[in-house]
């Protein structure tokens, strides 16, 4: 079967990982339930900045946020080496920024996830995903983002979402913990 699957807050815990290094940079120690307590995306809020200081501070921020040492979602790394093991193909559909493609590949090989050559996509917008999802013609596809999910409703692929604070209005299959997909899927 063919695999594929978003990166930030699907695999990886990125917000977690920026709110985190937000709180050091703005000498801050807001407390992890105003994480979790986000409807949205973004994690400025918390921080008492505005959606355009936080979007510079996000911007101004991604090189420390994508490449130190982001957390991965507990099981995910050991459920794609398996499925790689078990022969399926795994492709990885990202919408970080191009000119931080070839390094985020890199980061990933170097996590130990299985990255094919010509298996990871990179530098598309959100919306845009869904062409690669089509052309891949994917059998599954996971990722957190309702923008993204918006984009998927008649796609063939069976689009599974990866719980997250800010989605829970999205209704379509939901991945609670890395640890059940295997048996998700099996169903
Ligand atoms: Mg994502």
């Amino acid at each position: 079967m063919k695999f594929g699957f978003d990166i930030d807050d699907t695999l990886i815990d990125l917000r977690a990982h920026a709110f985190d290094l937000y709180n050091k940079k703005l000498g801050k120690n807001v407390g992890i339930e105003a994480f979790h307590a986000l409807q949205r995306v973004e994690i400025h809020e918390p921080f008492g900045l505005s959606d355009a200081e936080g979007s510079v501070m996000w911007n101004s921020s991604l090189e420390d946020i994508y490449f130190t040492d982001c957390p991965i979602f507990e099981g995910a790394l050991e459920t794609l080496q398996a499925l790689q093991q078990e022969g399926h193909d795994i492709y990885y559909i990202t919408s970080r920024p191009k000119q931080y493609c070839e390094k985020t590949r890199e980061w990933m090989i170097a996590q130990g996830f299985p990255v094919t050559e010509g298996h990871f996509f990179c530098g598309m917008q959100d919306h845009e995903k869904v062409a690669t999802i089509k052309s891949l013609a994917l059998d599954v596809y996971v990722d957190d983002k309702p923008a993204v999910l918006e984009t998927l409703q008649d796609v063939e692929t069976e689009v599974i979402l990866k719980n997250q604070s800010y989605n829970q209005h999205v209704p379509l299959a939901r991945l609670y913990h890395w640890h059940g997909f295997l048996d998700m899927i099996n169903e």
